[in-house]
C-alpha cells in the first residue's frame, strides 16, 4: 500500500479522482499547494468569530447550544471548552444505533457527571437493518455516511424540541475544509472535493436502490442537504452546527492532556482510528472502504489533518494501521447476523 501512497499525505493513487505525480505527490496535494502559493486559501477561522456566534445566542433559551458527545477526546473537550471556558448553559446529546461500545458510553456518562449537566440519551435498533443491508448486498456505501445522516437529523430534531440555536460537534479540523466561508454559512459538508467523489457515488446508488424502496426507510434523507432541509422545514429548526476546534490553533496534543486532568478522561482500550472512540461499525466500515476505493474517510480526515499541519504523516500512519483480525470483524458482523460476509 505505501508504494503508492501520496508522499506528503495518506491517500492512495486511486483513478479517476486521485492520482499521484511523478514525485508521488497527489492531486490534493498539488491543488493545496497551489492555492497557498497564490495566497488563495481562506483566513483561518479565529476564536473571536466563534466567540461572536456563541454571544448572538447566549442566555436566550433554556440551553444555549447542544453539544454531541461520544465520549471520546474530541467531543469531550468540545463540551468542556463550552461549558468551563466559554461559560454556555449545554444540553449533552449521546445517541447509539446498537453499535457503540460501554466503554464509549461510560466515558460520556462520566465526563456529563463531573461537569453536572444535563443530558439525552437515544438508543435506537432503527438504523440495524440498514447496516445489515449494506454489508449483505456488498454495497460500496461507506456505512458511516449513511449513518450521519441519521444521527445528524436525530440531532436537529433534539436541538428544535428544546430549542436550542446552536449544535457543537468535536469535528476536528480535518473534518471540515478549514474554509471560514461554508462554516460560517451554516454546512461544512457543502463541498464535493475530488476525493469524496466515489464513495457519494456508491451512497448515491445505494440510496436508489436499497433505502428509497424500503417501506422502512422512505423518509430516509438522501444526502445532508436533504438532512438540512427536514431540519429547516419540519423541524423549524434554525441551529447552526460548529465545532470549536476550527476556531482555535492546535490540535489534540493541546486539549488531550487538559481533559485528562481536568475530567480523568483516557483513551477506550478498543475503537479504530487507533486513539479516536468511534463506533464498533467503523472496524467494518473502515475495511470495506480500503477494500472498494483504497482508502477510507479517515485517509481523508488525516490527509487534511496533515496539509493543515495538525498530525504528522508518521502519526496518520499509526492512527490509520488495520492491525485487527478477523475476530474484531467477526464480533461485530455476528451482532448484524452476517458473519462471513465481509
Ligand atoms: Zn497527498
Amino acid at each position: 500500500m505505501t508504494g503508492t501512497m501520496c508522499t506528503r499525505c495518506v491517500l492512495p493513487h486511486a483513478p479517476p479522482d486521485i492520482l499521484l505525480d511523478a514525485e508521488g505527490v497527489c492531486n490534493i496535494c498539488r491543488n493545496y499547494e497551489a492555492e497557498e502559493r497564490m495566497g488563495a486559501l481562506e483566513d483561518p477561522l479565529l476564536e473571536t468569530d466563534f466567540l461572536k456566534i456563541l454571544d448572538k445566542h447566549r442566555g436566550k433559551q433554556e440551553y444555549d447550544c447542544l453539544c454531541m458527545l461520544s465520549g471520546g477526546k474530541d467531543s469531550t473537550a468540545a463540551l468542556y471548552y463550552v461549558k468551563q471556558k466559554y461559560k454556555l448553559n449545554p444540553l449533552v446529546f449521546t445517541f447509539n444505533q446498537g453499535f457503540v461500545p460501554d466503554e464509549h458510553l461510560d466515558s460520556a456518562r462520566k465526563t456529563v457527571d463531573k461537569l453536572g449537566v444535563d443530558w439525552v440519551y437515544f438508543e435506537t435498533p432503527f438504523m440495524k437493518d440498514m447496516f445489515r443491508k449494506i454489508v449483505q448486498t456488498r454495497s460500496k456505501v461507506v456505512i458511516c455516511g449513511i449513518c450521519s445522516l441519521w444521527y445528524m437529523l436525530k440531532t436537529y430534531e433534539i436541538a428544535a424540541q428544546f430549542n436550542v440555536p446552536i449544535i457543537i460537534s468535536g469535528w476536528t479540523k480535518g473534518q471540515t475544509t478549514g474554509s471560514s466561508r461554508s462554516v460560517l454559512s451554516k454546512c461544512a459538508c457543502d463541498q464535493n472535493p475530488e476525493e469524496f467523489k466515489a464513495m457519494s457515488a456508491a451512497t448515491r446508488e445505494f440510496m436508489d436502490k436499497h433505502v428509497r424502496t424500503d417501506p422502512k426507510y422512505r423518509d430516509f434523507p438522501y444526502n445532508m442537504q436533504d438532512v438540512m432541509q427536514i431540519a429547516k422545514t419540519q423541524y423549524k429548526s434554525k441551529a447552526v452546527v460548529l465545532s470549536p476546534h476550527w476556531f482555535v490553533p492546535g490540535g489534540p496534543d493541546e486539549y488531550v492532556p487538559v481533559i485528562k486532568e481536568k475530567l480523568g478522561w483516557d483513551y477506550p482500550e478498543r475503537s479504530y482510528p487507533k486513539k479516536s472512540t468511534n463506533c464498533d461499525l467503523n472496524f467494518v466500515a473502515s475495511k470495506l472502504a480500503v477494500k472498494n476505493f483504497g482508502y477510507s474517510h479517515y485517509h481523508i480526515e488525516m490527509s487534511n489533518m496533515i496539509r493543515l499541519g495538525v498530525v504528522t504523516r508518521e502519526e496518520a500512519l499509526e492512527h490509520l494501521r488495520m492491525d485487527y483480525g478477523d475476530e474484531v470483524l467477526g464480533d461485530i458482523l455476528a451482532k448484524l447476523d452476517s458473519r462471513g460476509m465481509a
